[in-house]
């Protein structure tokens, strides 16, 4: 439950990290957004004023005969023109078209003498708006406005006065005010999107690791409890024989024989396990990094086995038996300790799991590219639930019965480990009290084939 605990912990803290820095992201990409298109349309609005004021100017100035003084032609040229102190006059039939921009509600003209005395305006007229030179400047209802000023000359050279033009920012500040809402709510939106799927993603990643946790913390515990027996039994042993008031030599070497049975136990579990880890090692490897390499001769493999256990099965009354359907020699890549390892774990099983009387065949044959080893029993075979489950670390079948016959249901995993190391694969086919036949596929070595 802890671990469950620690696990959902992890979880938490991989979707709480990926939504920030998503997040962050989001932020951040929202402001350049935000300032990009403040920026673009500010330049555009200068411009559009920059030509609007030009446009003002250059056909104001033709028309200007007396500094300070407007002549009747300019002010038939600009619409809604109101005179200072005067009612407006509305001329907003102006033919001139250049002034079309002024006539669209958005721009305010305004001249002054060279003293900054207003003179005339005309456009719209912003209420309370303060007399400056500012660039950007705002009315009494808070509203903004853009300007720029001009100095005016009359058509003999004379200094005029000045042409102040400006334009009302609303649409733009309305336009910036719904680009911040869509992006205020669309960015936390986007994150609780986000943090969703990174919930979802960080469950994904943590798969791996929580199986892996608990396959290890599977076999930690099945390795200890596999320790505990022989060292138990080490202990009673010698607590019995401490107990006896006189030691005989006879009883002695007894108990000596006993602790040496239960050590080399011990040992060979050892053994079992640094093995195992060793191919975890290699299979984590790449191909680069394996470790050295030979070529190994697979007939030389099958008959020293077949040699070398013999012994073995004679004392179980099974015949042992080898079969070389291949006439070239038939060399595959990898290590020949590991490989003799990998097939004797699977004559000695079949010896094993074979009641007295009955045959183990070893057959070694060659499938295109790949090395077929065959181990064959007419033992007590498996049943097909428990055929995906053999090659498990610490499965044993029948634990009292394997227990008895000295396994510790590790000697499928390692050759299964072997055969991976060596991009090789081991398969099984079994009917219960029929026999077994265990495959090894491996990778032939072809360039190195030659006759016998
Ligand atoms: P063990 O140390 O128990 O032999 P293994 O990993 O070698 O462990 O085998 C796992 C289990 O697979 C064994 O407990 C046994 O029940 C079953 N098994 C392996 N080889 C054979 C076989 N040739 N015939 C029947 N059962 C087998």
């Amino acid at each position: 439950m802890k671990q469950d605990q620690l696990f959902q912990q992890m979880r938490w803290r991989l979707a709480c990290w990926y939504t920030g820095a998503i997040g962050v992201v989001l932020v951040i990409l929202g402001a350049g957004v935000y300032e990009a298109i403040v920026h673009a349309h500010r330049i555009t609005i200068k411009q559009e004023l920059k030509t609007v004021a030009g446009t003002v100017h250059d056909s104001l100035q033709p028309v200007l005969k007396i500094p300070g003084k407007l002549s009747a032609e300019a002010i038939y040229f600009l619409p809604n023109l109101c005179l200072a102190n005067t009612d407006c006059m509305l001329p907003d039939n102006s033919p001139d078209r250049r002034m079309g921009a002024m006539q669209q509600g958005q721009y305010y003209l305004q001249l002054y003498t060279l003293s900054r005395s207003l003179v005339a305006l005309a456009g719209i007229k912003p209420e309370g708006l303060p007399q400056s030179q500012q660039e950007i400047i705002a009315d009494r209802t808070k509203n903004r406005y853009i300007q720029t000023s001009l100095i005016l000359q009359t058509e003999d050279g004379r200094d005029w006065g000045y042409l102040q033009i400006g334009r009302s920012l609303k649409d733009f500040d309305d336009y910036l005010r719904m680009v911040g809402l869509i992006l205020l709510l669309g960015v936390p939106l986007a994150v609780i999107m986000i943090a969703g799927i990174a919930w979802w993603l960080a469950r994904l990643a943590m798969q791996p690791v929580y199986q892996s946790y608990q396959q290890i913390q599977q076999f930690t515990g099945d390795a200890a409890h596999e320790l505990r027996t022989p060292l138990a039994a080490i202990r009673a042993t010698i607590e019995s024989v401490l107990m006896l008031p006189n030691l005989q030599e006879r009883e002695a070497r007894e108990t000596l024989q006993k602790i040496e049975r239960q050590n080399q136990r011990l040992s060979d579990l050892v053994a079992d396990l640094l093995m195992l880890s060793r191919m975890d090692w290699q299979l984590s490897l790449n191909s680069q990094q394996q470790l050295k390499q030979e070529a190994v001769c697979l007939q030389d493999l099958v008959s020293d086995i077949a040699e070398e256990l013999a012994s073995l099965a004679l004392a179980s009354s099974i015949t042992l038996g080898a079969e070389i359907r291949v006439r070239d020699r038939l060399e595959v890549m990898g290590n020949a300790e590991q490989l003799y390892r990998l097939v004797s774990n699977l004559v000695i099983n079949g010896i094993q799991y074979t009641s007295p009387g009955g045959v183990v065949m070893l057959r070694l044959e060659r499938d295109a590219n790949y090395a077929l080893i065959h181990v064959e029993d007419n033992g007590v075979g498996i049943s097909p639930e428990e055929k995906a489950q053999i090659f498990d670390r610490f499965y044993r079948v029948n634990k009292a019965r394997s227990k008895n016959r000295g396994g510790f249901g590790l000697g499928l995993s390692i050759a299964g480990a072997i055969a991976q190391v060596h991009q090789g694969a081991i398969a099984v086919e079994s009917q219960l009290g029929q026999g077994s036949t265990f495959t090894i596929r491996l990778p032939a070595n072809g360039s190195n084939r030659s006759k016998n």
